[in-house]
């Protein structure tokens, strides 16, 4: 009786054992589920227009749909193109419109952010990803990237230089969320990428990779027209080794006669009047299930959208005309 006690024991303990792992399987998957972070990174430019604006939409809604954050970063790495208080209009412009912000907006030209960008890339100069590079837009344009020279001389150019990265003759693939398989020879597609410009600005591509490790992001959703840099992000994601976030493409908006609507070709402003309508404009651009009735205010606005979000509706789109 004493030896069956004594199982029956065993059998029990086991069981809460069993119990335990399964609820640290559980609390694992609520982690994991609860771990999005996404994030809207606008350059302060100009003012917000239509192709900025679906983009924000698209990023809020994935991330309010796992229960995750969205954070929001202001790329004004190149204060000479900045339009002076554009940051500040967009944050303003984004809280009328129901979006909500926490305080940890990252300004890129914030001292902190550029030291950190320093640190990576001393990083990848010690480890030698890297190469100085004085050589003039038109040189460059006149030779293949195997015959560039620079690629490997370890000098110091006695002319401003910058500091770029030496990318491998390898073939980068990662599956996009939205835009399925994207696959690019790094060297014969992608090509060497500058990380410090010969003016001494951090490019683009090292400043973000550095800030989405910064900011732990998980999730990216931006649009088609920043697919081509991601091979180059990726690539120094894993030199940096940060943790890889996932990509999510969204279609650019064009003109009818299929150009990209962006500052560039005078997109114009999104109408600030009516926030509501203009998201209504937004969501039907972005071929969400339309709402049976009109929303009443911003708050049901986001509440229905943001139930209904499917992302995959994309699926293979690269551009919506407008
Ligand atoms: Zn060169």
């Amino acid at each position: 009786m004493k030896v069956i006690a004594r199982y029956w024991q065993i059998f029990w303990r086991k069981v809460g054992e069993f119990n335990h792992f399964l609820l640290v399987i559980i609390v694992m998957q609520m982690s994991l589920n609860n771990s999005y972070i996404g994030r809207f990174a606008p350059t302060p430019t100009g003012k917000l227009h239509m192709g900025s604006l679906i983009a924000a939409v698209a990023s809020y809604c994935e991330a309010q749909k796992h229960n995750g954050q969205w954070l929001l970063r202001i790329e004004d790495l190149d204060p000479p193109r900045e339009v002076p208080g554009a940051s500040q209009s967009f944050i303003k412009t984004l809280t009328r419109f129901g979006f909500e912000i926490n305080n940890n907006v990252v300004f890129q030209s914030e001292t902190l952010r550029q030291k950190a960008y320093q640190r990576a890339l001393d990083k990848l100069i010690k480890n030698g990803h890297t190469y100085n590079c004085a050589c003039s837009r038109s040189q460059l344009k006149s030779i293949s990237i195997k015959a560039h020279q620079c690629r490997n001389q370890k000098q110091i150019p006695q002319k401003p230089y910058s500091i770029n990265l030496k990318v491998p003759d390898s073939t980068l693939t990662f599956e996009d969320r939205i835009q399925g398989i994207y696959a690019r020879n790094l060297l014969n597609d992608c090509g060497d990428c500058v990380l410090k410009r010969k003016d001494g600005l951090f490019s683009y591509q090292l400043a973000v990779v550095v800030d989405d490790s910064f900011q732990n992001i998980t999730d990216v959703v931006r649009g088609i027209d920043l697919i081509d840099s991601t091979p180059w992000q990726i690539y120094l994601n894993n030199l940096l080794n940060y943790q890889q976030p996932s990509y999510a493409h969204i279609p650019i908006l064009v003109n009818n006669t299929g150009q990209k609507l962006s500052k560039q070709t005078f997109a114009k402003e999104i109408n600030q009047a009516d926030p509501l309508e203009t998201l209504l404009v937004a969501h039907n651009i972005l071929l969400q299930k339309p709402f049976k009735n009109k929303p009443k205010s911003l708050i049901e606005f986001w509440n229905v959208a943001i139930a209904h979000w499917n992302i995959n509706k994309l699926d293979n789109i690269q551009s919506i005309q407008v």
